[in-house]
């Protein structure tokens, strides 16, 4: 059987491996890729010694997928300083304890009302423990995870029942390791460079209109939304859910000193301390193995649901505006001894309230297509969720191929 996957972020190409895994040459597996690089949005950078992310810097999760891929030695799991965070609070950095939501929790009881069924985070909260608890606690939380702001996020779809305590973690090299390996270890093709523009279903098979040419599968899987990529009567391009995203930008900086004032994971800011500023990432505390000559390594993360305007701006701003945030927070307001700047355009899912009925809509709706979907804009933004998800199997039921 041939399957086509669209995209080789983690998505399609730990979806690739899950397939490979359990039906071995049974499946003739290629992936069609629109950039010249595997990954998507991980992407490890070294300039002159100087190491960053420009997307993830870490996973929290765990995964047999690491043994698998006999990457065990590579990994690198983050200091004890990753438990202790920030908020940026009046202009200055104060540390986030549970101790500090007490007084929100003990006026719980009180508060009785509850909209039914599905409600923005904010909402969601609001109800609960007050508007100053969302400001306070929640929109920061929204930042980190989504860049994005409570009141457009769906509670139910943003903070899934189950969640574990689990490490965090990268590689030595980088979180770059991880497509890599993968895309080595994955024995189907990946053609770069290949820009998928039209799916066609048919009865028989499905072809695949790319820039650089026509393929045909059995099963196509893609992990972007396909709905500008499907023809106007196909009846999933009305239930493809259109999750906005959010843009942000991301600059990392670097200094030979060691100028931090505290140690931990990073800081975050709210909507209401700063329209602009997301939080920034103390990279050098987290994970001080990959310094090199750079005492202090900061991930300043403008813009986001908040300010997607960010990105229009000049490099020279951005890096005067992250400078500004580290000068007002940390004290740190020098010039860094390197800089560089990535932007994010349209990069994460908002999931919005009503998104799980939609998803619901579209599962039925994938039944027994030769078309299925996976990716971000699915259920999950993390990168632990998006390889759980392929692990789980979910694709094999659809592509009527039955567990071993
Ligand atoms: C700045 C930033 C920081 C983040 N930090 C973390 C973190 O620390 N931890 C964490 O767990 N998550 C983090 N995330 C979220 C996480 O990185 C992403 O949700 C995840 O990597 C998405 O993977 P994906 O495979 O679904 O999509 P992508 O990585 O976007 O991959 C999709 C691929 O499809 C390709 N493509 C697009 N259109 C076409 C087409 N028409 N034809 C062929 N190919 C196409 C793209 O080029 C791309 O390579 C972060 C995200 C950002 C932006």
């Amino acid at each position: 059987m041939k399957v086509i996957i669209i995209g080789a972020g983690i998505a399609g190409l730990s979806t690739a491996w899950y397939l490979q895994k359990e039906y071995a040459n049974a499946l003739d597996i290629t992936i069609l890729e629109a950039s010249g690089s595997v990954g998507g949005k991980i992407q490890t950078k070294n300039i002159d010694g100087f190491f960053y992310e420009c997307g993830p810097r870490s996973i929290r999760g765990d995964f047999d997928l690491i043994n698998e891929l006999q990457l065990q030695d590579e990994v690198l799991v983050a200091s004890k300083y990753a438990k202790r965070r920030f908020l940026a609070s009046h202009g200055r950095l104060k540390a986030f304890t549970w101790i500090k939501c007490l007084p929100a929790i003990l006026t719980y009881p009180l508060r009785w009302s509850r909209t039914p069924g599905d409600v923005s985070i904010a909402t969601y909260f609001g109800e609960r423990f007050g508007a100053s608890f969302v400001d306070t606690f929640i929109d920061p939380f929204c930042a980190g995870i989504y860049a994005g702001l409570p009141d457009a996020l769906s509670y139910q779809a943003c903070f899934p029942k189950k969640r574990h305590a689990a490490q965090i973690f990268t590689f030595k090299q980088g979180m770059q390791t991880l497509t890599s390996v993968l895309a080595v270890k994955i024995k189907g093709k990946i053609l770069l460079n290949t820009k998928v523009l039209r799916i066609d279903d048919h009865p028989q098979n499905v072809t695949v209109l790319t820039d650089s040419g026509l393929y045909t599968a059995d099963r196509v899987i893609s992990t972007v939304n396909p709905t500008a990529m499907l023809p106007p009567e196909d009846p999933l391009r009305l239930v493809v859910p259109q999750v906005p995203k959010a843009s942000l930008v991301t600059v990392s900086l670097g200094y030979y000193e060691d100028l931090l004032p505290e140690r931990g994971f990073g800081f975050l800011a709210s909507s209401k301390e700063e329209r602009r500023l997301l939080g920034v990432i103390f990279d050098s505390c987290v994970f001080p193995q990959q310094n090199g000559a750079y005492k202090t390594r900061l991930s300043v993360m403008l813009g986001g649901a908040k300010a997607p305007h960010m990105l229009e701006l000049s490099d020279d701003a951005l890096y005067s505006e992250a400078v500004d945030a580290c000068k007002k927070y940390l004290g740190v307001g020098q010039p860094a001894h390197v800089w560089a700047v990535t932007r994010h355009p349209h990069a994460i899912s908002q999931y919005p309230v009503g998104h799980l009925q939609r998803m619901q809509v579209l599962e039925e709706a994938l039944t027994g297509r030769r078309i299925q979907l996976a990716g971000a804009d699915l259920y999950d933004v993390s990168i632990a969720g998006l390889i759980k998800r392929a692990e789980a199997g979910v694709f094999m039921n659809h592509l009527g191929l039955a567990h071993k």
